[in-house]
């Protein structure tokens, strides 16, 4: 059977754990045959990173830990010589690192950035799913045990299948059928906030209509005028914002390949 990790972006608080416990596994440590000692700077072979989303004041920020993807179909190993990268049963991909002396184009084929080139050993080198550990007993790589939310999991493919459910992957298009799964990365959202300019006033409840290629949202102002429509995909959208008595507000291919923060938006009262 063969292992998977899944991330739930959702959980993840961007504490570093993770990537200060990998450090602290493999910088300076000989796990010979399954890696040589990581140096202590210049690599992260798992890599907390920072995302924000929007413009003030409507931001919003999350973080996605990267580690190797353990590729069913792993470039690494396609480019490797002497097969220096080889899967294991339980499907972790490991860097030999006697036979991958000199082998650059590792660093290279991998689609994922996910591979660090040891100058001073002249040796590629990545995650190793802590199989050193895994093979004497424990049950969790170090970044997993570190994690204090319980965004990082391991485990057997099929008892994770209810939480592989519905999951992606980083880069499906490179044909690499990764075996880390992510959950809620978040998508792009629309933002904004009405308000009455004549009375100065945030307009609670307005109606916020969101359109695009036939597909329809919802959502009303809350208590401070503020709407948001999230986790949307890619494209264009059309926005209505009514409310009774004022003027229909209209907004025409909006496009969210960023987030976009409308800001404060005036409705003008109808004429008596
Ligand atoms: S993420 Fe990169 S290094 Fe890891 S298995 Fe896939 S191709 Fe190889
Ligand atoms: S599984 Fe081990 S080697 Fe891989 S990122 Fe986590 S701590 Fe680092
Ligand atoms: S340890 Fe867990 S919560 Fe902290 S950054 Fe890593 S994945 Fe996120």
């Amino acid at each position: 059977m063969a292992k998977a990790f899944v991330i739930d972006v959702a959980k993840c608080s961007g504490c570093y754990n993770c990537q200060l416990a990998c450090k602290d596994e493999h910088a300076e440590n000989d796990w010979t045959p399954y890696a040589k000692p990581q140096p202590l700077t210049g690599q992260f072979w798992c890599r907390v990173t920072d995302h924000t989303q929007g413009t003030i004041p409507k931001v919003r920020i999350h973080y996605i830990a990267h580690l190797c993807n353990h590729c069913r179909n792993a470039a690494c190993i396609n480019a490797a010589k002497n097969g220096a990268v080889y899967r294991r049963d339980d499907g972790i991909v490991i860097i030999d690192p006697e036979k991958a002396v000199g082998q650059k184009q590792i660093v290279d084929s991998c689609p994922y950035g996910a591979v660090y080139w040891n100058e001073a050993l002249s040796l590629p080198q990545k995650c190793t799913g802590c199989a050193h550990l895994l093979d004497h007993g424990h049950k969790l790589p170090r970044c997993v045990d570190a994690c204090p939310t319980g965004a990082l999991m391991f485990g057997e493919e099929d008892d994770l299948a209810d939480y592989i459910e519905g999951a992606t992957v980083l880069q499906p298009e490179s044909g690499s059928f990764p075996r880390v799964y992510y959950r809620n990365i978040p998508g792009q959202f629309i933002a904004g906030t009405v308000y009455d300019p004549k009375e100065k006033e945030v307009i609670i409840g307005a109606r916020c209509l969101l359109n695009s290629g036939g597909k329809r949202w919802e959502v009303y102002t809350d208590e401070y005028g503020d709407f948001w429509f999230n986790d949307l995909p890619v494209g264009l959208y059309d926005l209505s914002i009514q409310v009774p008595g004022y003027e229909i507000k209209l907004f025409e291919n909006l496009r969210t390949r960023e987030c976009v923060n409308l800001g404060d938006i005036p409705l003008e009262r109808k004429e008596e």
